[in-house]
């Protein structure tokens, strides 16, 4: 369980949201991310399309935002943990 809570607060440093109502599936942030984090899903949005998801399971995203720059729908949000006081944002 330590181990756990270990790994969850390095998986805090920057995520990403991805609003599956704007996207569209195209695959841009797939292709713009350094870190190769986002995938297509296996699954059928209620938009029908294919969503991009983040998969991050060791927290290496970094927050640089390529990927909500690139997306042509605005799908994309990243958010960043402050370092002090625990907060995230
Ligand atoms: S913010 Fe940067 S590192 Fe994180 S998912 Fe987007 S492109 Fe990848
Ligand atoms: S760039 Fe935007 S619309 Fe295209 S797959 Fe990524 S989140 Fe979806």
């Amino acid at each position: 369980m330590a181990n756990v809570t270990k790994t969850e607060k390095k998986e805090r440093r920057a995520m990403i949201t991805i609003n599956e109502d704007f996207c569209k599936g195209c695959g841009l942030c797939v292709a713009t991310c350094p870190q190769h984090l986002i995938k297509i899903a296996n699954r059928i949005s209620q938009k029908g399309y294919f969503p991009a998801e983040l998969v991050d399971p060791e927290g290496k995203c970094t927050a640089c935002a390529l990927c909500a720059v690139m997306c042509p729908d605005v799908a994309i949000e990243v958010f960043k943990a402050k370092k002090q006081g625990g907060g995230e944002k």
